[in-house]
C-alpha cells in the first residue's frame, strides 16, 4: 500500500496531470483560469496526462536552505518536458551534477511512512540511464 504525495500533481505511474488548451499550448499543473498564450478559459482548457520525461536545461545542488529544519544537500532541476512545459523538479539523491542535455525521467521515491504504515511517495526526476 503506497500513497502519493501530492495525487494532484502525478500519477502512481509517474505522469504529470497537466492541461491542454484549444490553442495547443500544453500547461503544468492543471488549472483553469485561463491560457497563458490566448487567454482562453474554462472547457476551453482540458486535463492532459503529460508523460513524465524531459531533458534537463540546467540544475544546481543547494547546501543552504532559508528553512534549517530542510534537509540539505539536495538537488534541483529546470526541466523542458518532451510535451513542452519547464518545470522546476527536485532531482532524485544521490546529490550529483547532471550535465544540461542529459534525458531525464521521472521516479516515485519513498520520503515517510503514513499513519498506517504504507510508504507516502513524492516525484523526482532522475537520468534515464
Ligand atoms: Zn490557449
Amino acid at each position: 500500500m503506497e500513497t502519493l504525495l501530492k495525487p494532484t500533481l502525478y500519477t502512481s505511474e509517474g505522469a504529470l496531470l497537466g492541461g491542454r488548451c484549444t490553442c495547443g499550448h500544453v500547461f503544468f499543473p492543471m488549472q483553469g483560469h485561463g491560457c497563458e498564450v490566448c487567454g482562453r478559459h474554462g472547457a476551453d482548457l482540458q486535463p492532459m496526462a503529460l508523460t513524465g520525461r524531459g531533458k534537463l536545461l540546467s540544475s544546481t545542488v543547494v547546501h543552504l536552505h532559508a528553512d534549517k529544519a530542510r534537509a540539505t544537500p539536495f538537488t534541483i532541476g529546470k526541466i523542458a518536458l518532451t510535451d513542452g512545459p519547464v518545470v522546476r523538479t527536485l532531482l532524485v539523491d544521490p546529490v550529483q551534477q547532471i550535465a544540461p542535455g542529459t534525458e531525464m525521467v521521472t521516479a516515485l521515491v519513498p520520503v515517510g511512512t503514513g499513519d498506517d504504515g504504507s510508504a507516502i511517495l513524492d516525484l523526482r526526476f532522475k537520468p534515464e540511464h
